[in-house]
């Protein structure tokens, strides 16, 4: 049995879902996604496309800037927000003129790293070359970080990093933060390390159960891990000191409105599309490669885009199993997609329901 939502959420939920209705509608390509090589200087325990195992084989980012100018002619001055991911893009000795190239066209980009490349003359070389985003992965306090990370140096090479960054005024600068068993306890002190370091940013995500996390049980978190996450959040933002959200991806019941700076939304395919390392294009990278809707070295990207991705935008065929009686169908959606297990149409979380779990653990046991 879920929590039953209270008035007031229920009202603003209903409000932004009209929001949400036109916003899918319009579908505005607002980010787009390059993941820019499967290659990675890691081989971290919950990497989502098990990266840093095998050599992949990167497309020429002359092909992507070639996209890109399609977008542009299509689109006008409203583009995309650029972000390249990987793998590790900082690998990619060619970002820094993909950045330049796609700097003039007008397009915004940003990267998403795991810090240990990011020394001073890099992170120079990416500002100058017109950066104007950047997210670093902090996963902990020393210990657990670098077991996360799978690597003993990280966490004092990622610290360099994120002091690099936090000291920029001109980047919009975020530490996303993965939350495990292990760094639970950690919260407090990894929350006075960022603020010390002057991180206006923070994200927190829980461990999706896919790629190489999928086979680490340790890394699935139960609903008490959950509402720990949530609570901290909650209890962070009143502070004022850092701007801190939970990640996007799930419905959460009544903490909608209270740990995010909007409610839920899976933008995925709505405002979000991703070239992923082969060409192929799809929306989130860690969304189920069974939702592929085409590949640039067949048809452009914006075309793709302007004629596909029907089941983002109409999201009727998730109402299947325990989906299917939730009274909360109509805000969540059957749950992010990257939350889906699209072979077997079944959401492989629900947070809503692990809260609730918890809260029904608690109170039988009074
Ligand atoms: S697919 Fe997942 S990561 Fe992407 S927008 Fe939806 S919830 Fe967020
Ligand atoms: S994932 Fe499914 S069951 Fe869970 S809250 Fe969303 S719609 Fe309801």
């Amino acid at each position: 049995m879920q929590d039953e939502l209270n008035f007031q959420k229920k009202l603003s939920l209903r409000l932004f879902g009209l929001y949400k209705n036109t916003q899918t509608q319009l579908h505005d390509l607002k980010y787009l996604f390059w993941e820019s090589t499967l290659n990675c200087n890691f081989s971290c325990l919950h990497c989502g496309s098990n990266c840093g195992t095998e050599n992949s084989k990167d497309l020429p980012y002359q092909l992507i800037v070639n996209e890109l100018i399609k977008v542009k002619n299509v689109l006008g001055n409203k583009l995309p927000h650029i972000v390249i991911t990987g793998g590790e893009p900082l690998i990619r000795k060619d970002i820094e003129v993909f950045g330049s190239e796609i700097s003039k066209l007008g397009y915004n980009w940003g990267i998403v790293t795991n810090g240990f490349l990011l020394n001073y003359e890099r992170f120079n070389s990416l500002t100058g070359c017109g950066l104007t985003a950047l997210t670093i992965s902090l996963d902990g306090l020393k210990d657990s970080h670098n077991w996360l990370r799978n690597n003993v140096l990280s966490f004092d090479r990622t610290i360099s990093a994120i002091n690099l960054a936090a000291k920029n005024e001109h980047i919009t600068f975020d530490v996303a933060t993965c939350i495990t068993a292990k760094n639970i306890n950690e919260l407090d002190e990894i929350y006075n390390l960022l603020v010390g370091l002057k991180v206006k940013n923070w994200r927190l995500f829980t461990i999706d159960p896919i790629g190489r996390a999928g086979k680490h049980n340790e890394l699935n978190i139960n609903g008490a891990v959950l509402i720990r996450t949530l609570n901290f959040i909650k209890n962070a933002k009143k502070r004022k000191e850092i701007n801190i959200n939970y990640g996007c991806d799930g419905f959460l019941g009544n903490y909608e409105g209270a740990v995010r700076d909007e409610f839920y939304f899976c933008k995925a395919g709505i405002n979000i599309a991703s070239i992923l390392h082969d060409g192929s294009v799809c929306a989130c990278p860690n969304i189920s490669r069974k939702l592929i809707q085409g590949n640039i070295l067949q048809e452009s990207l914006i075309d793709i885009w302007n004629t596909g991705y029907h089941p983002f935008r109409d999201r009727a065929w998730t109402k299947t199993g325990q989906c299917v009686a939730c009274r909360n169908y109509k805000y969540c959606l059957g749950n992010g997609l990257c939350l889906r297990d699209i072979e077997n149409n079944r959401v492989m979380r629900c947070h809503s329901k692990m809260i609730d779990n918890v809260k029904i653990n608690i109170t039988s046991k009074l």
